[in-house]
């Protein structure tokens, strides 16, 4: 009696430990689809962090279709109405701030710390654009004409999509879907089949918050079957993606082909600037932010940095002090870096590092020969002594990998940084205004950092990248992130005189 009762107690509790690492889609305010996809932590060999459904076309359908029916009555609520269900959602981001960031870690390996700040990011966003409910989006302008007022409408588009990447598998959903939802826009979302647990975690808020059924939907999945499907539909009226550069362009044919408003966020490969009258500690202290940093991966690290010959060993040796801090390791436990997302991306940094060594570069610090018994840990990793068309300095590797290069002076460096196919973020290390200034103007970036990390940015500014990096049309977040859902119209009001 007593044994049948413990064991039927051990299968409950195991019934629900799955129960609470499972993602589901979102459909029409249901949550649907089994669970056959697992996703393994990466710090933690053989430990399940979560599993989800394969969506199909069908799914996507069945999803457009639940958004395409809520979306007018969404749209019809006043604008402070929505504002309030965005507001109450982000507070409640904030209650589970701990429990979710527990769970972004398992699945995607980076810091605790690093998690619960996106999780706060991903509540400061919604809450942000709650706000934004309250605020004017048109404006009134005066008419050559008699007894006549101008105004300018922001209309939503209508069902949006949105595809978004593993590395920000919370605050990305959060950036997109803050401003589509208060346009009055209604949302379909396809997370990265890596993460599908901090995509849900965002849905629950917002279908806790109140969100009527059908305005958000979120179907899980691979990138071919339902990203394809999701970016296909007529229905879809805009799409915004990020990710890789190579995705993005193939979703770019897809939607220019059918019309359909489309931005991409994509790769990057942040260059920085040091130059002779910078103070090297702290400018190594900037890099390694930039590049190590939640284990490089994010599209705004820092992956090349060019120095003049006055700093360059001085900044070395600090830039490698900096980097053996950076302790690769489980994000749950006492580690300064997380781990890398996954065997397919541990092996490309391996790779990376070690063709260029073979090439001749130096190796500064870190490793490209470790193994993954303990997870995938990798080293933050400083390459020296290459030639400047080298893969590693310029194509976008993803980890914790830095390339060092040295140029005689400041117009070499910036030519340097403009000579790439990306333009996210560049920064340089300078106490001269003058020089500061000049780059601010003349750098091929969408957002250019002084004396800063490359990586991150307040939510209250537009983001968003030139060249291969983005379609350079709409920017993210801030105010501006409202352009890209809405469309503009112009009216024009008479009054008729007695
Ligand atoms: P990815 O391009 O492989 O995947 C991104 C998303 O696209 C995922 O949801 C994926 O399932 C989906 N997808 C893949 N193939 C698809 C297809 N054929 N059709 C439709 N959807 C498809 O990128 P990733 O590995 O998840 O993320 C890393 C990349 O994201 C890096 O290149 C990084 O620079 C970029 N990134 C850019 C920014 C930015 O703001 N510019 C921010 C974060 C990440």
């Amino acid at each position: 009696m007593t044994s049948t009762a413990s064991t039927a107690t051990k299968t409950a509790t195991a019934a629900t430990e799955r129960d609470l690492i499972t993602a589901r889609h979102l459909i029409n305010g249901e949550w649907l689809g089994g669970a056959d996809t697992e996703r393994m932590n990466p710090a933690r060999p053989g430990e399940l962090a979560a599993l989800s459904p394969s969506g199909t076309a069908e799914d996507v359908d069945a999803a457009i279709t639940a958004a395409t029916a809520a979306q007018p009555a969404w749209a019809a609520l006043p604008a402070p109405s929505r504002g309030a269900i965005l507001m109450a959602a982000g507070n409640l981001l904030l209650d589970r701030q701990t429990s979710i960031a527990e769970d972004l870690v398992r699945e995607e390996g980076k810091t605790i710390a690093e998690a619960k700040g996106e999780v706060k990011r991903a509540s400061d966003v919604l809450r942000f654009f709650g706000s934004l409910g309250w605020a004017a989006t048109g404006e009134v302008l005066p008419s050559g004409l008699q007894d006549t007022t101008i105004t300018t409408r922001r209309e939503p588009l209508g069902v949006v999509g949105l595809i978004t990447p593993w590395n920000f598998p919370i605050a990305i959903p959060a950036w997109k879907s803050a401003p589509a939802l208060i346009s009055g826009n209604a949302v379909v979302i396809k997370p990265a089949e890596l993460t599908p647990l901090s995509a849900t975690h965002l849905a629950r808020a917002l279908q806790d918050a109140g969100l009527p059924a059908g305005v958000f939907n979120v179907v899980h999945g691979k990138g071919r079957v339902a990203g394809d499907a999701l970016a296909r539909d007529p229905r879809i009226a805009g799409m915004s993606f990020t990710g890789s550069t190579k995705v993005g362009l193939g979703l770019q044919e897809i939607l220019n082909g059918r019309r359909a408003r489309v931005q991409l966020e994509m790769g990057g490969k942040n260059g920085v600037l040091v130059l002779d009258d910078a103070d090297p500690r702290k400018a190594a202290q900037v890099v390694a932010a930039g590049a190590f940093g939640l284990t490089g991966q994010a599209c705004t690290a820092t992956s090349r940095v060019y120095v003049t010959p006055g700093i360059r060993e001085d900044f070395l040796a600090a830039l490698v002090e900096e980097a053996a801090a950076y302790t690769a390791g489980d994000g749950l436990e006492a580690a300064k870096m997380g781990a890398v997302v996954s065997s397919q991306q541990f092996e490309q940094n391996q790779a990376a590092v070690r063709t260029a060594v073979e090439r001749g570069a130096k190796l500064l610090h870190g490793a490209y020969d470790g193994g993954t018994d303990a997870g995938f840990r990798f080293p933050a990793a400083i390459l020296t002594d290459l030639p400047f068309d080298d893969a590693a300095v310029t194509e976008e590797i993803f980890g914790p990998v830095v390339a060092v290069l040295e140029v005689p002076d400041y117009e070499a460096g910036l030519a340097a940084i403009n000579d790439s196919r990306y333009g996210l973020t560049a920064g340089i290390c300078t106490d001269s205004l003058a020089l500061a200034t000049d780059f601010a103007a003349r750098a091929q970036a969408g957002v250019i950092k002084v004396n800063r990390p490359t990586a991150g940015l307040d939510l209250n500014v537009p983001f968003g990248g030139v060249k291969d990096s983005s379609t350079n049309t709409f920017r993210e977040q801030g105010k501006s992130a409202l352009d890209f859902f809405t469309w503009g119209k112009t009216v024009y009001t008479g009054v008729y005189l007695p």
